[in-house]
Order: C-alpha cells, then sequence, then structure tokens
C-alpha cells in the first residue's frame, strides 16, 4: 500500500507558486554596502545592517576573542549552565542605552517577542494589536491564550473605541506594536498610543527591532526619538540588525525583567546566546554610544535618496523605503531587473504584506555612488 499521508504536500506548493508567492533563498558572500549575489557584485539594499556593523572589525574582534575564552557554545541554558559574566555585561549596556532599570537578553528578537507577551497576559486579558504588526508580535499574542483584537494600522481613534468598549471586560490589557513597521517604513504614533496605555491602565509593548540603534539622539530608539517616558514601555528588540549581531532583548523595569526570567519560556527553556554573538552585540552598543556620526551618515542617506527617487513610494519615516507594485508578478520583475543592473533589493509579496512592493533599506556604508546606481536603476525600470 502507497503511504500518502504527506501527498498534500506538492499540490500546496503548487498553488503557492501559482499566486506568485513562492520563495527560495539566494545565497550571497560578503557582508557590508556591496556583496557577490550568483557570481556577481550588486550593491546591497537587502541589509538590515543599518549601521554596517555586521562587518566591523572591533566586533568581529571582540567575537573572536570571547570565542577563544569562552568557546562555540554557551552549553546550556541561563538558569542551568549557560550563564556567562558576558551575558550581564550585554545587558547592563542595553539597559544603559534603553535608559532603563533592567533588561534581558533572548536568542533572537523572535524568542524576545513570542516569550514576553505570553508570559505577561493569558486567558483573561486583552491584546490590542496593529494589523501590520510583525509575525512574532502576532504569534505571541496566539499563543498566549489572551483574546486578540487587531486595530487598522496606526488608527489611534479605532483604537481608543476599543479601549473605551472593551478594557472593562478584562483582567490586564496589553498594546502591541512594532515602532518602525518593517515592511512598510512608517512609525507608530507612540505619544498617542503611550496616552491610551496610561488612561486606560494597559500595558505597552513596542518592537523596537528598526529603531534601535538607529532612532534618538543615541540611539536608543522610538521611545527617545518621541521623547516618551520610558518608564511604563516593554521595549523589545533584537541584536540582529543595525546591533550586527544575533539576539534580541526586552527592556524594562527591574521588576518586569525579574519575573521574565521566572516565566518567558523562549528564556528559561533555551540555550543562552552564543559567547561570539554576546560579545559583538556589545561592541557594537559601545560604537553606537561613541560613533553618532554613523547614525548621521544612515539619515543623509535616507534623505537623498527620498528625494532623487524617480518612483512613489509608500510613507515612510525610517531607512526602509517601498516603491509599491500592483501584483506580486510585477514586483519580483522590478526586483529581478534591479538586480541584473547591479542592485541587490528583495520584492516583498503577500502574505508577509498585503501589496507587493520593492524594499529598499538604506546603510550608513551606502557610498553616494551606490545609492546613485540605485536611482538610475529605478529610472530605467520605471514603466516596466
Ligand atoms: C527582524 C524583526 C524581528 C525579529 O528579530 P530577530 O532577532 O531577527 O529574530 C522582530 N520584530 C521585527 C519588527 C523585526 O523586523
Amino acid at each position: 500500500m502507497q503511504y500518502e499521508a504527506y501527498d498534500w504536500i506538492e499540490p500546496a506548493i503548487n498553488t503557492i507558486r501559482r499566486a506568485d508567492w513562492y520563495r527560495s533563498v539566494q545565497a550571497i558572500s560578503g557582508t557590508g554596502a556591496v556583496v557577490e549575489l550568483e557570481g556577481k557584485e550588486v550593491v546591497n539594499f537587502a541589509s538590515n545592517d543599518y549601521l554596517g556593523l555586521a562587518g566591523d572589525d572591533r566586533l568581529i574582534k571582540s567575537a573572536i576573542a570571547a570565542t577563544i575564552e569562552l568557546g562555540t557554545g554557551s552549553t546550556g541554558s541561563r538558569l542551568l549552565s549557560g550563564h556567562r559574566e558576558l551575558h550581564r555585561q550585554l545587558e547592563c549596556a542595553i539597559a544603559s542605552l534603553k535608559q532603563t532599570e533592567d533588561a534581558l537578553v533572548f536568542s533572537s528578537g523572535y524568542l524576545a517577542n513570542i516569550g514576553a507577551i505570553s508570559a505577561i497576559v493569558g486567558k483573561r486579558d486583552l491584546i490590542l494589536a496593529d494589523t501590520y504588526n510583525h509575525s512574532c508580535l502576532k504569534n505571541g499574542a496566539v499563543l498566549s491564550g489572551a483574546t486578540v483584537i487587531d486595530y487598522p494600522h496606526n488608527d489611534v481613534e479605532v483604537l481608543d473605541n476599543l479601549l473605551s468598549q472593551q478594557r472593562a471586560n478584562f483582567r490586564r490589557c496589553l498594546i502591541i506594536t512594532d515602532s518602525v513597521f518593517s515592511m512598510d517604513g512608517d512609525l507608530c504614533p507612540l505619544p498617542q498610543l503611550s496616552d491610551l496605555a496610561l488612561q486606560f491602565n494597559c500595558m505597552l509593548l513596542i518592537d523596537e527591532a528598526h529603531a534601535t540603534g538607529v532612532f534618538g539622539a543615541t540611539g536608543a530608539g522610538c521611545a527617545e526619538h518621541f521623547g516618551v517616558a520610558n518608564s511604563h514601555l516593554i521595549q523589545v528588540g533584537t541584536l540582529s540588525k543595525a546591533l550586527g549581531s544575533l539576539g534580541g532583548f526586552v527592556a524594562g523595569s527591574k521588576l518586569l525583567i525579574d519575573f521574565l526570567r521566572n516565566r518567558a519560556a523562549t528564556w528559561i527553556y533555551t540555550t543562552a546566546l552564543s559567547p561570539a554573538a554576546t560579545a559583538a552585540a556589545l561592541s557594537a552598543i559601545a560604537i553606537i554610544d561613541s560613533e553618532p556620526q554613523r547614525r548621521q551618515q544612515l539619515w543623509t542617506n535616507v534623505a537623498y535618496l527620498k528625494q532623487q527617487l524617480p518612483l512613489p513610494i509608500i510613507d515612510s519615516d525610517s531607512a526602509i523605503i517601498c516603491c509599491q507594485y500592483s501584483s506580486a508578478s510585477l514586483a519580483m520583475q522590478a526586483a529581478s531587473k534591479l538586480k541584473n543592473a547591479g542592485i541587490f533589493a528583495p520584492a516583498i509579496r503577500p502574505p508577509t504584506v498585503p501589496t507587493s512592493r520593492i524594499r529598499f533599506s538604506v546603510m550608513a556604508t551606502h557610498q553616494h555612488e551606490h545609492i546613485e546606481k540605485l536611482i538610475a536603476a529605478l529610472q530605467d525600470i520605471k514603466t516596466l
């Protein structure tokens, strides 16, 4: 008898292909503003390495030194055999950057969000979530077992109404939002969200993945950028974007962090961050503190690209700039033409986003000529 239990997979993949939603990986060599893709040099507009730190000698050297001293793996979870002094140093550095009482380092930003959300709310609670939130906020909300209500993207009025109608029916309430929306590049209305959280006695969790190291005078993120007091915020972030390493964190009050150390399953039951990743992130935070010119250069590059772009873009206030296309197949064609012209930028399609687009991430280490090259290439494919 033939085994048929997996026969559904092939037709499922074919359905994905027919919708032009099929995805596969592309190997890149090198790191930084110019990388090699399929044997060809391309200017990299696909990286989250906003400050160019992933290839920085100082991060590399500290990762090597930590590996030589402590080994390649942390060999256990933090509460058992995995905790090193280096982890605590990194947590103190994050708390100092974020100006919070404490911080906790996770193995990725994804795990930090899932762990934090599912630890602090449960069945008797309410989560109000922006519809454009990152996958890990959505999945953290599902895992928590709380009642989840989505509000339309950045719509403070609807959120206000929902709180008026619903808040009293639940024990705790948590508002969750990206601070910089990862696939659009716009910002959440943090001051208004913060006011609503205070007014309705809600916790407010912001995902600073694309803001940490980039926004604010000291690189602390959107809370600093908006001048919102962060004592009532839960700030989640990643070490893998502007910090050029791997891992995630939650920053907040001492009590919150203490609670997460006791209740966040994705922190308790997983292996501690590797010495190399921990040391690299620690170096990155020191550079973010001592070299504000990197942030300035990034914003100069962003302003120049926005001013010169020959195509309409989705509203953006960040280093993420998207050109919208009317179909997945047009976006794919545009990405492929850009690749031929020596520009690497991905097409982002449903189901990741509601509408197809090409997404450009600007880096501080892009040279003027790199941005010129992108503008010229876009000029050529204007009418697809
Ligand atoms: C990248 C990203 C994450 C996940 O961070 P990782 O450290 O890569 O797991 C979480 N939230 C947002 C908004 C992101 O863009």
